[in-house]
């Protein structure tokens, strides 16, 4: 058996098999080379289960963000990416449900969506891969609210409000380094509206994205943990995208968690979209923030098929690797066991009704 199952924080992978359908796409059932996911290279990873984000690139955009292009004397400064339509978003958003609950039709068993902390938590020691529906991004659903609470009887459990772009409820902090998250106004009156409405269904929120001013809005308004599922610590790479230790303070407070992401430009002190960049890296984050608000509020949060990463990791196959160095550092089998999977289900446990 798998001493360390991991329930991970983030991944795009749903993404990359929609876009890829109409070429020489990848399937998620078999093993290949291409990306990050596939059934066989989680199981050999660890991978018990995750997050798994449906995201709406702009239609007209590029996925990858010319960090040459915007060049600084010290680092970069991207601009804020163009805003996404609802109907655009609503209907592609409709259409990777449909492929997610197509894999769990087709898994055999060996894929399942959960809804609650039981079906989660009896799959995490098996053979099945466990998978949440989160939207990064709350695009697709209208100002009203009334799709939240259709998708929310589809099986969506989580939602971070913005991707890196503005939307009708809150704004996405851009990519800049160096620079605090602090950018850009707060949430509107339609995000306060959905962070209430996503604690009454039990929704989880993410804040992963969102600028300073709209993190400190959910955590006035909200009353579930607060989780950032993919983002580093700023003191160490102080891009951005990261936390403060401000912000890790308030997430500890709240009984909830930060997911570390493998993504290089979040790791590294230069904040450089370098892939030649060690797994001890990826420690660094984690003991950190370990340090400050303790090993309950530390997950894992890949960002497998949405990044750039070490050369090192690979894929999900690489995982172990950081699993050994955390151990050679000193983190105990029961630091590890908190890390890769208790601290998700006590903080879905605090969250979802
Ligand atoms: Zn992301």
């Amino acid at each position: 058996m798998n001493q360390f199952p991991i329930i991970d924080g983030h991944n795009d992978t749903l993404l990359k098999l929609h876009q890829q359908e109409k070429g020489k796409g990848r399937l998620f059932f078999n093993e290949s080379s291409i990306g990050h996911i596939d059934l066989p290279r989680a199981k050999k990873g660890q991978f018990s289960g995750g997050f798994f984000a449906i995201f709406c690139p702009h239609p007209s955009g590029s996925l990858l963000p010319d960090f040459e292009k915007f060049a600084t004397e010290k680092g970069y400064d991207l601009p804020l990416s163009a805003p996404a339509e609802y109907e655009y978003c609503h209907r592609m958003t409709n259409a990777m449900v449909a492929d997610l609950f197509s894999l769990e039709a087709n898994s055999n068993g060996s894929f399942k969506v959960v809804r609650t902390v039981d079906e989660l938590s009896n799959l995490v020691h098996k053979e099945t891969i466990a998978a949440i529906l989160h939207f990064e991004g709350a695009e697709a659903i209208d100002t009203d609210l009334d799709a939240l609470s259709v998708y929310y009887q589809a099986g969506l459990r989580s939602i971070g409000l913005v991707w890196s772009r503005p939307n009708a409820f809150a704004q996405g902090v851009p990519y800049r380094y160096p620079s605090t998250p602090d950018i850009g106004a707060g949430l509107t009156e339609s995000g306060k509206s959905l962070v209430r409405e996503c604690n009454q269904l039990g929704i989880m929120l993410d804040l992963s994205h969102l600028n300073e001013k709209g993190f400190w809005d959910v955590a006035e308004i909200s009353d579930a943990p607060l989780v950032a599922t993919h983002s580093n610590a700023h003191t160490i790479s102080p891009i951005s995208r990261n936390l403060t230790d401000k912000q890790l303070d308030a997430i500890a407070e709240s009984n909830g968690v930060v997911g570390v992401t493998y993504a290089v430009n979040m790791l590294r002190p230069d904040g450089k979209l370098n892939t030649d960049t060690p797994l001890e890296e990826i420690v660094k984050h984690i003991d950190y923030i370990a340090s400050r608000i303790g090993i309950e509020h530390v997950v894992l949060g890949s960002d497998f098929d949405g990044t750039t990463l070490p050369d090192e990791l690979g894929d999900v196959t690489g995982v172990p690797k950081v699993l050994e160095l955390l151990k050679n550092h000193g983190f105990s089998d029961k630091d590890l066991c908190k890390l890769t999977y208790e601290n998700w289900l006590r903080v879905l446990k605090n969250t979802w009704k």
